[in-house]
């Protein structure tokens, strides 16, 4: 399928690439590897006059780890970047756990890891070639007034499914966004709407310049689970990433950090793990965490491989394997 006619821009400056996208508005969209924005072009589901690449911007593909200050990447690196970095794969395995997932080795390399955070939430009325739009009316997110997914909603329930996002969660990362008239910094949970049609929060002229994850503590251990049909290509149907601290005996949880990725309009941050801190890691309390985190997982009808009610029950099977995966990692690092 040919793509649309567009006007490709490629700025050398962060500023440049900023004011183009405030003044173009709607008519432009950020390029980085185009692994999911050009198929999304070709399919007619984005509509833009202007591609503002990001690639001739210098140093935003870096990736660097330092003491105290962790790890930042560049929003131009790719998935592959993390896989192969040698400090990536020491102190961050759960974050490579993760990039490692995503579609195939050639997705890995042409996919950088903002493309991955900003990825357009999928559905399966939505993710489809525009032959395929023409038998039916337009749902919302194809600019319409109905929902196939869920039957009379007023809004868009199309999920968020990258891979990295959770991870990132679970380490505590926090984002740079440049704007024309600077930059910013926030947690990563803002940079997510929850809205299916819209899943971030950047406005015109923003776009994300890198990732920053603070340094891991000693004792700190993770894991990153997913689920789907086959062990390659797919999407999540679910993913479940946890990062936990113990203390110098190991014997209590000083941090825990529990995300989700496809099972809702954004990747969901799990804010009752902290129940897990300042004690030992128990039953009751493990049971109370998965329980918080199966209450606030919303699987819809839209991603086609497992039904939503299956993909809603192995929440919890998920995240036990993964707290236990975690606790394990997080001994080995304390020996
Ligand atoms: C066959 C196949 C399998 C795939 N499997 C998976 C999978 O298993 N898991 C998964 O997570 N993904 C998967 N993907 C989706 C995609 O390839 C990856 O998510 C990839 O990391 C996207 O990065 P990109 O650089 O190619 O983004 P692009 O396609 O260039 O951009 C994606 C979106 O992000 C925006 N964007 C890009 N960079 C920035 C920035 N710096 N600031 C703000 N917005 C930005 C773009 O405007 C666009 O809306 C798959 C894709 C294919 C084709
Ligand atoms: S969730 Fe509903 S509105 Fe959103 S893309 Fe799917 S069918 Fe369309």
């Amino acid at each position: 399928m040919k793509l649309p006619k567009f006007k490709y821009i490629a700025p050398k400056s962060v500023k440049e690439a900023s004011s183009l996208l405030k003044e173009y508005g709607d008519r432009a969209i950020a390029l980085a590897g185009g692994s999911d924005l050009l198929v999304n072009l070709k399919n007619r589901l984005k509509n833009r006059e202007f591609l503002i690449d990001l690639k001739a911007i210098p140093r935003m593909d870096r990736v660097t780890f330092s003491e105290p200050e962790g790890l930042t990447i560049g929003a131009m690196a790719t998935l592959r970047d993390l896989i192969e970095i040698a400090t990536v794969r020491e102190n961050y395995p759960m974050l490579v756990q993760a990039a490692e997932s995503v579609g195939t080795p050639q997705v890995q390399y042409m996919g950088t890891v903002a493309g991955n955070l900003c990825l357009d939430n999928r559905c399966y009325y939505y993710n489809q070639s525009p032959w395929w739009h023409a038998g039916r009316e337009a749902c919302w997110k194809l600019g319409g007034r109905t929902c196939y997914t869920v039957r009379g909603s007023k809004t868009c329930w199309a999920t968020y499914c990258g891979d990295t996002a959770p991870a990132l969660l679970a380490l505590g990362a926090k984002i740079k966004v440049a704007e024309p008239a600077g930059e910013k910094t926030m947690p990563l949970q803002e940079l997510y709407s929850g809205d299916g049609e819209n899943p971030t929060t950047l406005k015109a002229g923003q776009f994300i310049t890198e990732i920053t994850i603070p340094l891991p503590a000693g004792g700190s251990g993770g894991a990153y689970l997913k689920l789907r049909r086959r062990q390659a290509i797919n999407f999540p149907l679910l993913g479940v990433a946890v990062n936990l601290r113990l203390n110098g005996k190991r014997s209590t949880c000083e941090d825990a950090r529990i995300a989700l990725t496809a099972v809702e309009r954004k990747p969901i941050l799990i804010e009752e793990a902290l129940m897990l801190k300042g004690g030992k890691l128990n039953e009751a309390a493990i049971a109370e965490v998965l329980e918080a985190a199966h209450n606030q997982a919303h699987p819809v009808d839209n991603l086609s491989g497992l039904p939503p009610s299956y993909r809603k029950k192995m929440v919890k099977i998920y995240l036990a394997k993964a707290i236990n995966q975690a606790l394990q990692a997080a001994q080995r690092k304390g020996k």
